[in-house]
């Protein structure tokens, strides 16, 4: 893990941890929250498509008892709630890092 990232931007060397690019001022964290509010506007309508999708689903697979067949789709759902989830947690666990000016941990 290296102190210093080249800007997004305009490319010059500053820490990891400044917010603000100090040559041209670009925000690193706003576009992290940004990424991170793309990723929950498109993960949250998705995921209550699938329950609604799923739950309908495993409803008619139990009243044709081929609950089964079901098994594959319930793994794949579970598996988009796991990635969804870990997508939010690493967002937010960097947005939150380049929060922090000097670069101490808050903790
Ligand atoms: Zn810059």
């Amino acid at each position: 893990m290296s102190g210093t990232e080249p800007c997004e931007q305009c490319g010059s060397q500053h820490t990891r941890a400044a917010a603000r690019c100090p040559d041209c001022g670009h925000e690193r964290s706003s576009r992290w929250r940004y990424v991170g509010w793309l990723v929950l506007g498109i993960a949250v309508p998705v995921l209550a498509l699938a329950t609604a999708l799923l739950g309908y689903l495993a409803l008619l697979s139990i009243q044709q008892g081929t609950i089964g067949a079901a098994g594959p789709a319930i793994a794949l759902w579970i598996g988009i709630w796991v990635g969804a989830a870990l997508t939010v947690v690493i967002v937010y666990d960097r947005s939150t890092e380049s929060r922090t000016p000097t670069g101490s941990p808050d903790r």
